[in-house]
């Protein structure tokens, strides 16, 4: 730490992504990536001529991107905002909708990014602890003081609240509702038709799981146009050129291959649902999870065991020393090759 840095940020800690290991290769369940590459028509898409115009600025506007998604989501342009990973966008709304009056909630157990956002800017905030089965209790959510942002499917659970559900939060707040959908394409339901209905919704999407870009580092929002106008203005007021030119192509033609994702989330539903009866055959508990993960524990080994003797076997997963969720470990579902090698390894482990 410098000298310089400012008094609030002296003690703020920062969020710490999953590890990326770039010397050793291992099987990667640690992230939430998908197992499967980008569509063919990503990398047609993405051509000499096009890493050419490098040279040139992005267009700051995404309007080809935001048309697409528009188009796909059944919305207008003007009810769209492209961000830089859906990471920016999440803190954005904080930098936008929050301040020292004005705080955030959020369940005690979920994505860390939005404790650390609301320190970065000094937001005041609420941790609402799930129930004991780690579900989101919505009564807890309603006639709130704050705004709430909720990731559903809930990290790192995959326990999903329904639409219905999200809507009575909505319906019981006048405040901003933030619902995080990094997850929604394995088994969730959108709450991006409620935006129509509701001026106080705001939906937050990625192109980082089900759309296996989390390297081109593409996010998005859906909402009534003023609180995507709002947004607009933090970006301007930032990174004008926040989504780089090939990014923009990727996202473009993956909306345009949108079948082929959608038959891979499909998979990735199979291969979890395959994997986790295995894990409960091998005496795990598991979660049931509407993510491209799973989350589950073994009572005879502890979390930080298991997750570093299959690091030393080569496979890298998730493992959070937090309270309630140390026992746990987080595991992406990758291939059905890939799992099936972790379900042995795992075999082999407790079976010492
Ligand atoms: N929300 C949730 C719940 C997540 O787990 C993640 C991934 N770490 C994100 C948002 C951010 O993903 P990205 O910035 O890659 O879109």
């Amino acid at each position: 730490m410098s000298r310089f840095l400012k008094e609030a940020l002296v003690s703020l800690d920062a969020y710490i992504p999953g590890e990326q290991p770039q010397d050793k290769k291992y099987i990667k369940l640690n992230t939430n990536e998908s197992p499967y590459p980008p569509s063919k028509l990503v990398v047609e898409r993405i051509t000499e001529e096009e890493i050419e115009k490098l040279k040139l600025y992005s267009d700051p506007t995404c309007s080809r991107l935001k048309s697409k998604l528009a188009a796909l989501f059944g919305v207008e342009k003007e009810n769209v905002f492209i961000s830089n990973g859906s990471d920016e966008v999440l803190s954005f709304s904080f930098l936008a909708f929050c301040d020292g009056n004005k705080g955030m909630a959020f369940p005690d157990i979920s994505y860390g990014f939005y404790k650390v956002y609301a320190e970065l800017y000094g937001v005041p905030y609420e941790r609402i602890p799930l129930r004991d089965d780690f579900s989101v209790a919505k009564e807890d959510y309603f006639h709130l003081d704050k705004n709430i942002v909720i990731a559903n499917p809930n990290a790192p659970t995959g326990l999903a609240l329904s639409r219905t559900e999200v809507e009575e939060i909505v319906t019981k707040n006048d405040n901003l509702v933030i619902i995080d959908e990094a997850y929604v394409d394995f088994g969730g339901e959108s709450c991006i038709p409620l935006t129509k209905k509701y001026g106080n919704l705001l939906v937050v999407g990625t192109f980082s799981k089900s759309r296996s870009l989390a390297g081109a580092r593409l996010g998005f929002a859906v909402g009534n146009t003023e609180i995507i106008a709002d947004l607009e203005k933090v970006k301007y007021s930032t990174n004008p050129y926040n989504i780089n030119r090939i990014s923009q192509i990727a996202g473009e033609a993956a909306i345009d291959d949108n079948g082929y994702y959608m038959a891979n989330a499909a998979r990735i539903i199979e291969t979890r649902d395959k994997t986790a009866g295995e894990l409960k055959r091998l005496g795990f508990e598991v979660i049931p999870s509407k993510a491209n993960f799973i989350f589950a524990k073994h009572s005879e080994i502890s979390g930080a065991e298991l997750y570093l003797k299959l690091k030393e076997n080569g496979i890298l997963v998730r493992h959070f020393s937090a309270p309630r969720i140390d026992a746990y470990l987080r595991i992406t579902v990758g291939t059905p090759e890939e799992m099936s090698t972790f379900v042995e390894t795992v075999d082999r482990i407790i079976g010492r």
